[in-house]
């Protein structure tokens, strides 16, 4: 694995690549990884002749209250992370070697960012698809890897990537879960032993869904609100949103129909956690995907 700071040099390794037949993948991330991570570089080692994993905290997507100076970090540790998982390039760029100069060009995605997220963090998704245009401007033609545990951003990003149509697969890939349900996230590692537990009332509020859903429960109202009233039965967790939207364009869902989300997000101390369930509607055919949950590590 080769480390590379340089926008230049990372495509000209792409282009390269092409030339020769070859297929790239990349995997966007904010670096600290966990499973969840390597979860996206494995998917993408196994489609694709050259992994390109980002490493970039962008400032852009965080808003002047959030965590971006103490977001964590551990570069070594990364570096190492993608090596073993044999990613080919780490691509980690300096804030200046991204935007050289502020810039005047952003994108935005209408409609699919105003809600959910996008209401509490009203910057948020401009900044996330402004460096993902970038990045795959950068990149060049490839496989792009994304959890749908950020199914908004999901959302978002394969919206502007038909939208400017551009050279890219867009691939989902499932949530990866602690052993308790936890989703895996950077974010956790601001969470105390009280508030690591309490967190956990996000995966049963899920769970419960799914549950509720599989038992029979086809009232869209209903789910929302088991999900939102298991959140707020726990006092150390301060609810944002419970809502069961479509997949594809984040409006709220009224019935059980097509791909759908039921997406949650809420405050644990300082970390903002969210989580989903993704549900699939066919007629009366309804299933339900919570992810991937890993087992218990015995000593
Ligand atoms: P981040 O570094 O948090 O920006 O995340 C980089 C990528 O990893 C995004 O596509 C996330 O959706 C994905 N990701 C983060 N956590 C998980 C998880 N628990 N399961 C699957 N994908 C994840």
């Amino acid at each position: 694995m080769i480390t590379v700071p340089t926008v230049a040099e990372v495509r000209r390794v792409c282009d390269d690549t092409r030339r020769a037949g070859r297929v790239v993948a990349l995997v966007p991330t904010m670096g600290f990884f966990h499973d969840g991570h390597r979860s996206l570089m494995r998917a993408a080692r196994t489609e694709a002749d050259l992994v390109v994993v980002s490493l970039f905290v962008n400032p852009t997507q965080f808003g002047p209250d959030e965590d971006l100076d103490g977001y964590p970090r551990d570069l070594d540790g990364d570096a190492a992370t993608a090596a073993a998982e044999g990613v080919d390039i780490l691509f980690v760029p300096s804030v200046a070697e991204m935007y050289p100069e502020p810039p005047r060009t952003t994108v935005h995605v209408d409609g699919l960012t105003d809600r959910l997220c996008g209401a509490s963090r009203p910057t948020h998704f401009d900044g996330v698809a402004t460096v993902v245009t970038k990045l795959f401007s950068i990149v060049g033609p490839c496989r792009a890897y994304f959890g749908r545990k950020d199914a908004q951003q999901l959302a978002v990003i394969r919206r502007l990537a038909d939208d400017l149509n551009l050279p890219v697969a867009v691939i989902g890939c499932p949530v990866v879960r602690e052993p308790d349900g936890l989703a895996r996230s950077s974010r956790n590692a601001y969470l105390t032993t009280e508030d690591r537990a309490a967190a956990t009332v996000l995966w049963k509020a899920l769970s419960a869904a799914a549950d509720a859903i599989g038992a029979g429960e086809r009232d869209a109202a209903a789910i929302q609100a088991l999900a939102e009233s298991t959140i707020r039965s726990e006092p150390r967790v301060r609810l944002d949103y419970a809502e069961l939207v479509d997949a594809h364009t984040m409006d709220p869902a009224t019935r059980l129909d097509g791909d759908l989300v039921l997406a949650v997000a809420a405050f644990v101390a300082r970390a903002r956690l969210i989580d989903n369930l993704t549900i699939t509607a066919i007629g009366a055919e309804v299933d339900t995907d919570l992810g991937v949950v890993a087992e218990e590590q015995t000593a």
